[in-house]
C-alpha cells in the first residue's frame, strides 16, 4: 500500500488537467486503473442500469489506509508520484490524483477499502462532494468502491446521457480496452510484457448478468475471441519486432476482416489504451492495397518502450500520448505490419472475387477491384430454382450457415429471366454495359444502375406498408462487440420495418431472426454488418429519415451487381430492361450518374458524317 499526498501546487500547475468524468464509461475507465494500479489480481464490476443507477467495482489489490481515506477524495492527491520530475517516468496507469475527486463531485460514492496487512479496513462515503467520516469496515483485504446516481446534482449532464443499453455499451469498450491491455503476454519471450502483465482476473456483470467472465490464465487470443468472436479471432496473425528500446508486440487481421471505422483498431503504449493519429496511419499505410478506399483494418497492437520515451500527461482523459520519436515507431509499426502481411502472400488472394466488398468507391476501377479471373463469378451464376434462373447475383461468399429458406413470400427484385436481347448489349471491364438505343450509344455503370432500381424497389415497398421479411429458421448469430450490439439495438424498431430483425443474445451478439426477402440471395449476415458500420460511425443517432435513407441505399449498394462481375447476356438485358422501371435512373443512391450517353448525332458528327 502507498501512501497518497497532496500534490505541491509546482506538480499541478504541470498536469494536464481537464474535466475526466463525461459519462458511467468514464467512471469505470477509472476506477479500473486505480484497481490495476494497485497491485490487484482480480477486479469485479458490476453495473445496473448502464451505471446511472449503479457502479461497483471491487479488487483485491493494497488497499488505502483509514488515514489515507479522506485524501482519496481530494483533488490532485495522489500515491503515484511526487515531483515534476515523476510525470517522466510515469509507470502507473493513473498520476494526477483527480479521478475521484471529480467523481466524487458528481455522485454518490462509498469507499471501503482494507490493505492487506490491516486487520480491519475502513469506510468513507462522498456525496458531491461531501465527506462523511471515516469508519471501520470489516470487509475483505483490497477495494470496494459504489458510485450511485451519477450526474445526480448536474442534471445538465444527466440529461446527455444515453439509453442504459448505450451507456452500457461505452463501460463494454473501457472493459474491453482494459482487458486487453492486461491479458498476459502472446510470446513467452517477451519479458517486459509478460512481467506486467501479471494475469488478471476480471469480470463484467450489467443488471446482475454476467456479460464478461476473463480468468487470469486466459491469453490475449482467447480474450479477443471472447470479446469480439472468433470470426475476428480466426482470422489473426500475430506479430513481433523489435526496434531499440520498442517492442511491438499484438495481432493483425486478415485484410478480409475489414471494417467501415478504424475502431477495431486497439493500440496500448505501455499497457495503456490510447488513440494515435500517426500509428493509426502507419497501420492503414502498411494494408495499402489490400483494402478499399474507407475501409480499416483491425488490429490489437502492444507497444512497449521505455517511460521516458512517451509523454502521457498530455491529454485529460489520458487517451492521447506524444512519442519522443514518432517517425521511428510509425516505421516500426508500418514495416512490422506490411512484412507480415507479405510473409502471408496475401497478394495473389486480392484477385479473387471472394475478398471483394462493395464500397463507396465501387464504380471508380480500382486495381484491387479487378478480378483477373472471372470464373467463379460465371460459374455462381445464374442460380436456377423453379422461378427458373435467378438474376445475376454474385454469390461473393458461401452464405453462413444456416442457409436462409429460398421460398420468397414476395416477388423476388431479382431481375426476370428475359429472352436473348432483343437490343445490342456488350459489357466492358465487367463493369459497364454498352447498348445500342434509338438516340444513341448508352454506356451504364452496371453497378450504380442495379443499385439505383434496388433502391427504388426498396423505398416503394416500403411505402406500401412494412417490408415483407424473410424469417431465418434458425436465427443467425452476429457477433459485435458490446458497444456496437447496444448501438445496433437501438435502432431494432427502425430495421425491423427494413425487414431486418434483430434480437439481443447478450454478449455483444446479436441474432439475426430476419432479414428483408428483396435481397434475395445476398448474405444477410454481410448486410447486417454493413448497417452496424454504419450505425457506429454516426456521432449521434441520426433521425429516422436520414437512417432509412441510408439504410435503403446499404441495402440496394451490397445486393447489386458489383464492378466485376461478369454477367450473362440474359443478366444484362434484364438489367437494362429494368432501366425505364426506375424513376431517376440517372444517378446511384449516392449521386453518381448510372449512365452516359453519346448521341448518335454526336457520333455523327465528330466522324464529319453530317
Ligand atoms: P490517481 O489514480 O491519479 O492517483 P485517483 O483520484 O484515481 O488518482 O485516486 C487517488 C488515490 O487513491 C490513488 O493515488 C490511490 O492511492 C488511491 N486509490 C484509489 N483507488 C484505489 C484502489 N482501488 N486501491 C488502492 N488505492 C486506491
Ligand atoms: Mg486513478
Amino acid at each position: 500500500m502507498a501512501r497518497i499526498q497532496q500534490l505541491p501546487a509546482l506538480v499541478v500547475n504541470k498536469i494536464a488537467a481537464g474535466e475526466v468524468i463525461e459519462r458511467p464509461a468514464s467512471v469505470v475507465k477509472e476506477l479500473l486503473e486505480n484497481a490495476v494500479d494497485a497491485g490487484s489480481r482480480r477486479i469485479d464490476v458490476e453495473i445496473e442500469q448502464g451505471g446511472v443507477d449503479l457502479i461497483r467495482v471491487v479488487d483485491d489489490g493494497g488497499g488505502i489506509s483509514a488515514e489515507d481515506l479522506p485524501l482519496a477524495f481530494a483533488s490532485h492527491a495522489t500515491s503515484k508520484l511526487s515531483t515534476a520530475e515523476d510525470l517522466f517516468h510515469i509507470e502507473t496507469l493513473g498520476f494526477r490524483g483527480e479521478a475521484l475527486a471529480s467523481i466524487g463531485g458528481v455522485a454518490q460514492v462509498t469507499l471501503q477499502s482494507r490493505p492487506p496487512e490491516e486487520t480491519c479496513g475502513a469506510q468513507i462515503t462522498c456525496n458531491g462532494g461531501e465527506l462523511s467520516e471515516v469508519r471501520p469496515w470489516n470487509g475483505s483485504p483490497g477495494t470496494r468502491i459504489e458510485v450511485r446516481h451519477l450526474f445526480y446534482n448536474t442534471p445538465v449532464r444527466r440529461k446527455f446521457l444515453r439509453t442504459p443499453a448505450t451507456e452500457m455499451g461505452h463501460i463494454s469498450e473501457a472493459f474491453t480496452r482494459l482487458a486487453l491491455a492486461q491479458a498476459r503476454s502472446i510470446f513467452e519471450a517477451d519479458v517486459a510484457r509478460s512481467l506486467r502483465a501479471t494475469g488478471l482476473h476480471l469480470t463484467l456483470r450489467h443488471n446482475n448478468k454476467m456479460i464478461y467472465d476473463l480468468p487470469a490464465s486466459m491469453g490475449l487470443l482467447d480474450r479477443i475471441a471472447v470479446l469480439f468472436g472468433l470470426d475476428v479471432s480466426n482470422q489473426l496473425y500475430a506479430v513481433q519486432a523489435h526496434q531499440g528500446p520498442a517492442t511491438l508486440t499484438g495481432y493483425i487481421a486478415d485484410p478480409a476482416c475489414e471494417r467501415g471505422t478504424a475502431r477495431m483498431q486497439y493500440l496500448f503504449i505501455n499497457g495503456r489504451w490510447v488513440r494515435d493519429r500517426t500509428l493509426g496511419h502507419a497501420i492503414q499505410e502498411a494494408y495499402r492495397g489490400l483494402l478499399m478506399t474507407g475501409r480499416y483494418a483491425v488490429a490489437f497492437l502492444f507497444l512497449d518502450l521505455p517511460p521516458d520515451q512517451v509523454d502521457v500527461n498530455v491529454h485529460p482523459t489520458k487517451a492521447e500520448v506524444r512519442f519522443r520519436d514518432s517517425q521511428a515507431l510509425h516505421h516500426l509499426v508500418f514495416s512490422t505490419i506490411r512484412q507480415r502481411l507479405r510473409s502471408e502472400n496475401l497478394t495473389a488472394r486480392l484477385q479473387l472475387p471472394s475478398t471483394m466488398r462493395p464500397s463507396e468507391t465501387l464504380g471508380t476501377p480500382s486495381p484491387v477491384a479487378a478480378p483477373l479471373d472471372p470464373a467463379p463469378w460465371s460459374l455462381a451464376s445464374p442460380p436456377t430454382s423453379e422461378h427458373g434462373p435467378a438474376l445475376p447475383f454474385p454469390s461473393p461468399q458461401a452464405p453462413s450457415l444456416p442457409a436462409p429458406v429460398t421460398m420468397a413470400p414476395e416477388p423476388t427484385p431479382h431481375l426476370p429471366t428475359a429472352t436473348p436481347p432483343p437490343t445490342k448489349i456488350i459489357q466492358l471491364y465487367d463493369a459497364y454495359l454498352v447498348v445500342e438505343t434509338e438516340e444513341g450509344m448508352l454506356v451504364i455503370d452496371q453497378h450504380a444502375l442495379h443499385e439505383r432500381i434496388l433502391f427504388e424497389q426498396i423505398k416503394r415497398r416500403i411505402q406500401s406498408g412494412p417490408l415483407a421479411t424473410q424469417p431465418l429458421l434458425i436465427p443467425e448469430p452476429v457477433e459485435l462487440t458490446a458497444e456496437q450490439a447496444a448501438r445496433t439495438l437501438e435502432h431494432r424498431d427502425a430495421l425491423a420495418e427494413l425487414g431486418l430483425g434483430i434480437e439481443d443474445f447478450g454478449g455483444g451478439t446479436i441474432l439475426l431472426t430476419s432479414y428483408p426477402a428483396l435481397l434475395g440471395r445476398c448474405s444477410p449476415q454481410e448486410i447486417l454488418r454493413a448497417v452496424v458500420d454504419h450505425l457506429i460511425s454516426q456521432e449521434r443517432p441520426p433521425s429516422r429519415e436520414v437512417l432509412f435513407n441510408d439504410l435503403m441505399s446499404l441495402m440496394a449498394c451490397h445486393a447489386a451487381v458489383r464492378a466485376g462481375d461478369r454477367l450473362t447476356p440474359e443478366q444484362m438485358a434484364a438489367l437494362v430492361e429494368q432501366r425505364h422501371l426506375a424513376d431517376d435512373t440517372h444517378h446511384c443512391p449516392h449521386g453518381r450518374p448510372t449512365a452516359l450517353l453519346f448521341s448518335r448525332h454526336d457520333l455523327e458528327r465528330q466522324f464529319r458524317r453530317v
